[in-house]
């Protein structure tokens, strides 16, 4: 049986959208740290970025296999979906927990393009990946929350209008379990800007427009709050199946660009009279990267699958993630050794995808810590922290 891509119409219509915007358009961006509005605008408007929205709220839902067949498009065309992906599993948070009267004022505006949603508030500086740790502090005043604190690493802030938020509304000592007392906010960004919240770019290795964000007594209505208030924590997890799932999708759609440019060049490019890809030294760990893609995206469809299904996926989604980012890792390595000192050269774009991919064995949650869920949940050894 031949094995076919899922929705190869969505993947042919992502393909011709990617081949408007080449390496040099994104090369361009990364020099100048830009971001790539004109892309995000061009995914918007063709509906890509709202297939997890419902029909009812004015997208498409067509689920999240189909977004994982977009994201993997878009990296496989060699652009950047890192600019926008969050827009997909974000709206999850307000989907599943916002009231009717949340989903009714902003999901048709997101699916439309008016709004962007791209900004997720997570991590801290003082917190690290011990999300229960977070200080950022939301205290009720009467009909708002008053917040103060800081986050590191928020990106797309500065392109977006609203952002999904975690803060403190009770603090940890005084909750009865660690997790409780964290509640979940939509933001105006661009009402809160200058108003109790700034934004400070961070320069990262990539172009990720990365920022840390600082709130000083910013009011948020209460009816901002989404779902109840305390349960903030539970509903982030809940998200970060998707979450995983999608950035999964991603490291396959990295890799399988990695193998296609290395065996491409493996197969011209003539050293010693003979193509370097004849030397089985040469060839061989471009085999394995393709072998360790084809692997890892039998997991991250299986983990699909499940969550389409609306079934436990946890550790799938998890493991789809760890192994597509090592993957893709794995298979951006290779690519730079079979190009030798082209790998490094900008006008390849190796280099420039090889540190994009790198993000994904660290952002959104590190290689050691899905270890750590699959040595503990899944093995039942003991727990290091
Ligand atoms: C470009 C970029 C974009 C990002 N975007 C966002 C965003 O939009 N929103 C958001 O909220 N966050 C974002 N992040 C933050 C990201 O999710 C965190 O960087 C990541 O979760 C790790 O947290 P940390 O950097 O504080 O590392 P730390 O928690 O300080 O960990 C450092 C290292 O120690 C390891 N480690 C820690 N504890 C243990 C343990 N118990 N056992 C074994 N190893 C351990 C980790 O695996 C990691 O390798 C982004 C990060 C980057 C770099």
């Amino acid at each position: 049986m031949k094995y076919k891509p899922s929705f190869p119409e969505i993947r042919e219509a992502v393909q011709k959208l990617c081949s408007r915007f080449p390496g040099e358009y994104w090369r361009e961006l990364d020099e100048h740290q830009r971001y790539p509005r004109e892309f995000v605008s061009e995914l918007t408007d063709s509906g890509f970025l709202a297939v997890l929205i419902p029909e009812k709220y004015g997208g498409s839902g067509l689920g999240l296999a189909a977004a994982t067949a977009i994201l993997e498009e878009i990296q496989r065309s060699g652009c950047n979906g890192g600019a926008c992906h969050a827009q997909m599993y974000t709206m999850g948070t307000l989907l599943r927990h916002g009231s009717e009267a949340q989903k009714q004022s902003y999901l048709p505006r997101i699916a439309s393009g008016e709004l962007r949603l791209q900004a997720f508030g997570v991590t801290e500086p003082g917190s690290g990946t011990d999300t229960t740790r977070i200080r950022t502090r939301a205290e009720r005043r009467g009909d708002k929350y008053i917040l103060n604190g800081q986050k590191v690493f928020i990106s797309r802030a500065e392109h977006s209008d609203l952002m999904v938020l975690l803060a403190r509304t009770t603090p940890r000592e005084q909750s009865k379990k660690v997790t409780g007392g964290m509640s979940v906010f939509l933001v105006d960004i661009r009402g809160a800007l200058g108003n109790g919240l700034t934004i400070k770019p961070i320069k990262t290795m990539m172009n990720h427009s990365s920022t840390e964000l600082f709130f000083d007594d910013l009011e948020v209505p209460v009816e901002n709050l989404v779902g109840e208030e305390g349960q903030g924590f539970r509903y982030i997890l809940d998200g970060m199946n998707a979450e995983r799932i999608l950035i999964a999708s991603e490291c396959i759609g990295d890799a399988r660009w990695f193998i296609d440019k290395a065996s491409e060049y493996a197969t011209d490019r003539q050293v010693f009279g003979k193509p370097i890809g004849q030397n089985q030294g040469v060839q061989f760990p471009i085999a394995r990267a393709w072998a360790q893609t084809e692997a890892a995206a039998l997991m991250v469809d299986k983990a699909t699958a499940l969550f389409e299904a609306e079934r436990t996926c946890g550790t799938e989604a998890n493991t789809a993630k760890l192994l597509a980012s090592e993957a893709s890792w794995f298979a951006g390595d290779t690519c730079v050794q079979t190009f030798g000192g082209y790998g490094f050269a900008a006008e390849y774009d190796i280099e420039r995808k090889f540190r994009e991919t790198r993000l994904y064995r660290v952002a959104p949650i590190s290689t050691n810590l899905i270890l750590s869920h699959i040595g503990t949940h899944v093995l039942k050894m003991p727990k290091s922290f």
